[in-house]
């Protein structure tokens, strides 16, 4: 039976909800405050995308992308170490987990001793013997590598770099379940997992614009520059929302896909002292991010990625101008959870990143900057930290007919794409099996 579903927010997860539901014969409506549709996509430089990110390519192919993708070239993972040398994690075309056996055999960014210690780890893990420790969530990642024999120079060198890049925390902040779980994915299964993507054009060509093409096909409603300002309920139901301008909508379905600390203050006081569902969102924490972007004089053939240790930023993307002419290039230095970075000024950020792209990649002749800008995220995304699994929500909410998505929900992946992707899809989900009971 068709029912009519209020979507708020029109980010990733809104909009994959948009687009499944109206596939299903939903009437759907996208509410966003903002004058583009998109979310914190639209603030984003070029994603770092794994071929692990299942939700995320099947979301793509559906749209009919999967020529532009197939063209897509892996982006190699490197490591700067602190001798100024690069190292490369090998991606070895061989099933799983013999790649990542032989590469992890083969990386010369781990020392001996820590690479036997992983490969015993590694092995143990396969055989699932013992069994992993059922704590991991809400333990730090430091402390579980260093209790796998990882010593201080690979953790510092290598994990660190690798956990902030994956779950968007430092090692001592990141959770030990969600890195183990998010490592495995991406090192332990599947032939292709290990590969990296980094689409110098970004996800407007490939997913965006062709989402709002399809949700426009389907007749799904869009409106912009609609802030949601409060949701009003009955005793089991969401009955309607207001707006900014104070007009109010109802539906048969309201679905958030807002950030936690959006929706929270939709919600009456009596909602979130009663519903634990709610009240724990208040204990999800956002990090920051920092990034400067340089346009360089000097061209690139192909999009680098390197990973940071001990220097301001602590990954740098850089890619061929796809805007502009052949010969530039453009660079991208990031730092996620350093808040003391946000009240810098742009001119110290901008000769930070320059000192550590030289660092990253030392050449014959320093490269001009044509222009650079800084940009600044207070809230970019939910902290992966220890214990924050468990206030994470699942997408059924405690009301029958409201429903909760966005990258910071209960996915099991940290808080990027593609739990954003798949927490919209389970909502599509949720809301179709629920309305296929109702109406049997
Ligand atoms: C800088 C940056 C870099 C990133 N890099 C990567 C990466 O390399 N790889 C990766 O996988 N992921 C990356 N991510 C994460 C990924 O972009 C996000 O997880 C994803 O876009 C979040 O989508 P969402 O729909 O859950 O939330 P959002 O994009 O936050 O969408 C929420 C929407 O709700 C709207 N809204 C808020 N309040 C209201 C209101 N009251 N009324 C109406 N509308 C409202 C907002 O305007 C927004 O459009 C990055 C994120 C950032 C910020």
């Amino acid at each position: 039976m068709s029912q009519s579903v209020l979507i708020l927010g029109g980010g990733v997860a809104g909009l994959t909800s948009a687009l499944l539901l109206a596939e299903k014969g939903h009437a759907v409506r996208v509410l966003e405050q903002n004058s583009h549709l998109g979310g914190r996509l639209c603030h984003a430089p070029p994603p770092v995308l794994l071929d692990a990110h299942e939700a995320t390519w099947s979301l793509i192919n559906r749209l009919g992308q999967d020529a532009v993708t197939r063209r897509l070239r892996h982006t190699p993972l490197e490591f700067l170490q602190s001798t100024g040398a690069r190292i490369q994690f090998l991606h070895l075309p061989l099933p799983s987990p013999l790649n990542t056996l032989l590469g992890t055999t083969l990386f010369q960014g781990l020392s001996m001793r820590d690479r036997w210690h992983l490969l015993s780890f590694l092995e143990r893990t396969w055989e699932q013997d013992p069994p992993l420790p059922n704590d991991l969530d809400s333990r730090a990642a430091d402390e579980w590598l260093t209790s796998i024999g990882q010593s201080e120079a690979a953790r510092h060198g290598v994990w660190n770099s690798l956990a902030r890049l994956l779950v968007g925390a430092a090692l001592p902040e990141s959770s030990a379940g969600l890195f183990m779980r998010t490592l495995r994915r991406c090192f332990l299964t599947g032939a292709r997992a290990t590969k990296l993507i980094v689409p110098p054009q970004g996800l407007d060509a490939f997913l965006l614009a062709p989402l709002k093409t399809e949700l426009d096909r389907l007749n799904v409603q869009v409106t912009l520059n609609a802030t949601v300002t409060q949701l009003r309920f009955s005793q089991h139901r969401v009955t309607e929302v207001e707006l900014a301008d104070r007009s109010t909508l109802t539906a048969d379905w309201y679905l958030s896909a807002l950030p936690p600390h959006r929706l929270t203050p939709l919600l009456p006081e009596r909602v979130i002292t009663h519903y634990a569902y709610f009240q724990q969102l208040s204990r999800l924490k956002e990090a920051s991010w920092v990034a400067v972007r340089l346009h360089l004089d000097q061209p690139v053939k192909q999009t680098q990625l390197v990973l940071l240790e001990g220097k301001t930023f602590h990954w740098i993307i850089r890619h061929p101008d796809e805007t502009r002419q052949e010969q530039t290039s453009v660079v991208w230095a990031q730092a996620v959870g350093e808040s003391d970075l946000l009240p810098r000024a742009k001119e110290e950020l901008v000769q930070r990143a320059v000192e550590d792209m030289a660092a990253a990649f030392p050449g014959a002749t320093t490269p001009r900057i044509l222009d650079g800008d800084v940009v600044r995220l207070a809230s970019a995304m939910v902290a992966s930290r220890p214990g924050a699994h468990q206030y994470r929500p699942i997408a059924t909410s405690p009301f029958t007919n409201l429903l909760v998505a966005g990258a910071w929900t209960d996915t099991g992946w940290p808080a990027n794409l593609e739990s954003a992707i798949l927490s919209g899809r389970r909502c599509a989900e949720a809301l179709s099996a629920s309305s296929l009971h109702q109406s049997s």
